[in-house]
């Protein structure tokens, strides 16, 4: 396996040696070769679909497991089912330490596994008949690691709530599940379905993903909360969620009929939620408007508390922006527009049409979840506010774009590109929506993207085509523009007698996004090209401006 992934790793390292080569002949964009991170052979088990993880197709998860606040340690099992795609004796499963792997089950007899860092190979001694459904029950116990900085760093966050009582939560994202159960921590592969047993102190609830199925209780001062997910589900979005739960909930008249929203919040806190959270169903109105029927009706929608911003757990987003609107209080976009709304419950409820219902298969591509939730903050404010609100807004975001890096990360090495996937990504979208022309036919290839990938784990290409196919046009230059490159696209213009001449600079070879500008106030729609084209009949009086819902610079 060592071997293997070395010799991968050079493989790769010697295309991208290529990749730079040719580049710097052909000068045709400025990607930031130098700073190319050091990955690492643990990089390529976790980022990468190893031939160990290949051959199997997730079916179903059970985690059934033990949490004690007292000690903040996590015991018990998850079982594995899966369906054998390619007959292999040897299985990849991920658990970060110091969580410990006890022992792996597979009817009935106990496995050997080989131990690589965080990912356990395991060593099958049933045969693996293609098309069989099999089944592996591993077992494992620890005291997880504490998150320093939920949710940007993963782990556990063990709290106590204004009573002295446990408030305790895990995320993730990045990171991997594996940090706190053991999977397949990769994000091609989900389960179709996924139950979670938590069995917490008598006094506590639980809140996980899905519906609450039963609550069992124990002869030992326990209680066990068995929810069930009945659609497939990403590894990130697997959440525990432990306090003194107060919960309220209504039916929401949503596009695909009645949708149970269920909200578990602090018990102290139940006056300040059931008037703050009247913010979901006005989320949903907007977000089901641009993106179609929210995607989990089945499972239902829950907004838990927790003790951190939040996060787009599926099925049961999860909140921590202390019942104020904006962000922490704060307008992200200094526009005014950030404070019309809860800035975590917009924006992480957005993320159940682009993470969970359309997730990527490789965290490189994390735009695909970030860039378009980012714009649905703009979207929300469409619906209700109109769309100079929504337009000021996503400008006013640019502020916070720093072009540092390339927005998609690097492949099978779990990396992802720069932050600018949020701001700047939104503002590629909202350029994109300019060049569709239409907001209503705009509006449908949202809602299509949405049926087209519906549950599904997909990567940017596709995404690109399906947009290349809406629009009518080739996109591929104006994703590298701004997805693999840093540069903001650069209208350049001169008077040549009475003709107006125009070309883009600063841009990838290829880049010829047509452009709507404004000549005395008049609009004009532009198609520019790496070459000098000509506008005739335009004197050097008149006052040329591009129009500022495109995301780029102008310059004589
Ligand atoms: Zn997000």
């Amino acid at each position: 396996m060592f071997r293997f992934c070395n010799r991968m790793k050079s493989y790769i390292t010697f295309l991208f040696t290529c990749f730079l080569f040719l580049n710097f002949i052909f000068g045709t964009t400025k990607l930031q070769a130098q700073e190319q991170p050091v990955f690492t052979h643990q990089d390529t088990l976790r980022g990468s679909i190893t031939p160990e993880r290949a051959w199997w197709d997730l079916t179903h998860y059970h985690l059934n497991i033990r949490v004690n606040p007292a000690d903040s340690t996590i015991r018990g099992l998850n079982t594995v089912q899966y369906r054998v795609l390619k007959p292999n004796q040897v299985l990849q499963i991920d658990l970060q330490a110091p969580m410990r792997l006890e022992k792996v089950v597979q009817n009935g007899k106990t496995l050997a596994v080989k131990k690589d860092g965080y990912a356990y190979f395991i060593q099958l001694q049933e045969k693996q008949k293609a098309g069989s459904l099999q089944k592996l029950d591993v077992y494992y116990s620890g005291r997880p690691q504490v998150s320093k900085n939920p949710p940007w760093t993963g782990g556990l966050t063990w709290k106590k709530d204004a009573n002295g009582l446990p408030f305790v939560a895990t995320s993730c994202q990045g990171d991997g599940a594996s940090l706190w159960w053991p999977c397949k921590d990769h994000m091609y592969d989900e389960p179709d379905s996924m139950q979670i047993s938590v069995t917490v102190p008598q006094n506590l609830t639980n809140v996980s993903n899905g519906r609450l199925r039963r609550v069992s209780q124990n002869n030992d001062g326990t209680k066990t909360f068995h929810w069930a997910v009945t659609n497939p589900i990403n590894n990130y979005g697997v959440n525990v969620n432990i306090a003194d739960y107060v919960n309220f909930s209504e039916k929401y008249a949503g596009e695909k009929g009645p949708l149970d929203l269920n909200y578990y919040v602090l018990r102290s806190n139940l006056e300040k939620a059931k008037k703050q959270f009247k913010e979901v169903p006005r989320m949903l109105k907007a977000l089901e408007h641009w993106f179609g029927p929210y995607p989990f009706y089945e499972d239902s929608y829950k907004l838990v508390e927790v003790p951190y911003l939040g996060m787009e757990h599926q099925s049961s987003v999860t909140y921590g922006n202390k019942y104020q609107n904006g962000y922490l209080g704060r307008d992200v976009s200094g526009t005014g527009w950030g404070l019309k709304f809860d800035f975590i419950i917009v924006h992480e409820s957005g993320h159940e049409w682009f993470a969970n219902n359309i997730t990527y298969k490789d965290v490189a591509d994390m735009w695909i979840h970030e860039s378009f939730t980012a714009y649905s903050e703009s979207l929300f404010l469409d619906y209700h506010f109109g769309k100079k609100a929504a337009s000021e807004y996503v400008i006013g975001k640019r502020k916070t774009i720093k072009n540092d890096q390339p927005i998609i990360g690097y492949y099978n090495v779990n990396n992802s590109g720069s932050g600018d996937m949020y701001n700047k990504g939104a503002n590629m979208l909202h350029t994109l929506r300019q060049l569709f022309k239409d907001d209503e036919k705009w509006r449908q290839v949202l809602r299509g993207l949405n049926k087209e990938f519906y549950h599904q784990t997909v990567t940017t290409a596709q995404i690109e085509n399906y947009l290349s196919q809406q629009i009518g046009r080739d996109l591929k230059p104006f994703f590298d523009q701004y997805l693999r490159d840093v540069r903001i696209p650069n209208l350049e213009y001169r008077f040549a007698n009475n003709n107006l001449q125009y070309r883009w600079t600063n841009v990838v070879s290829g880049f010829n996004m047509p452009v709507r500008v404004f000549l005395n106030e008049k609009e004009q729609w532009l198609e520019p090209t790496t070459a000098w084209q000509e506008l005739k009949g335009i004197t050097p009086k008149t006052k040329i401006a591009s129009d500022n819902n495109f995301y780029i610079t102008q310059n004589k």
